[in-house]
């Protein structure tokens, strides 16, 4: 059975969902302090965690940040308020997707699967010198690991999949943020221009991403 971890201190709100999980045959656990996620999440090594933001003993942001050092395992974040989404996609936490309360449980068992489908069929995608393992968010090019975060990583790979294809900036957005409406054009451009520069770090003469001014990005 599918293990996922819900860290929710909100009692009702964690066994609603819990119930709904169990209906839908996953095998949910849950933590109510933040404290107790690192040592459980090394121990018990759940399939996906939904991570509520506020919590008693440890914040949910920075349980997200620790876990990204050692795990790729899936991460919902969940948060109170709407407006903190673009600061959690700012932060570049590296969280697979978010979710606002008041949410449904229905909502959050659907955004579950469909995280669990978007990174259950892990591969390698190989191009040019590049290659990603999405197993492990690792890209290297000609043998030396890029260092990207979660995001530029989707970036890069979603790109790398289909060369020479133009996708917009909406595009783009859709496959890296589910909640795409609250990201601005902006956020896409600056992910770019970071994985430009660490790629340009890599190898001086060659260019993997390229700009097709006001359509969009491809890999070339
Ligand atoms: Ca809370």
């Amino acid at each position: 059975m599918t293990k996922i971890l819900i860290v929710e201190d909100e009692q009702k709100i964690a066994e609603l969902l819990r119930d709904y999980l169990i209906q839908s045959s996953f095998d949910p656990t849950i933590l109510d302090n933040g404290l107790d996620v690192i040592p459980y999440v090394r121990e018990n090594k759940p399939d996906l965690i939904v991570l509520d933001l506020m919590l008693p003993g440890r914040d949910g942001m920075e349980i997200c940040k620790e876990i990204r050092t050692f795990s790729n395992l899936p991460i919902i974040m969940v948060t109170a308020r709407v407006e903190e989404i673009d600061r959690l996609l700012g932060l570049e936490l590296g969280a697979d997707d978010y979710i606002c309360k008041p949410f449904s449980p229905r909502e959050v068992v659907a955004r579950v699967k469909a995280v669990l489908r978007r990174t259950s069929g892990a591969t390698t995608i190989q191009a040019k010198e590049l290659i990603l393992d999405e197993a492990r968010y690792q890209a290297s090019l000609h043998g030396i690991d890029l260092q990207l975060t979660a995001v530029e990583f989707k970036l890069l790979s979603f790109l790398a999949a289909h060369p020479g294809r133009i996708y917009s900036r909406d595009q783009l957005m859709e496959q890296i943020y589910t909640d795409h409406r609250i990201v601005s054009d902006r956020t896409i451009d600056s992910h770019i221009k970071k994985l430009r520069k660490k790629i340009a770090a890599l190898s001086l003469d060659e260019e993997l991403i390229g700009s097709v001014y006001g359509v969009g990005y491809k890999f070339i």
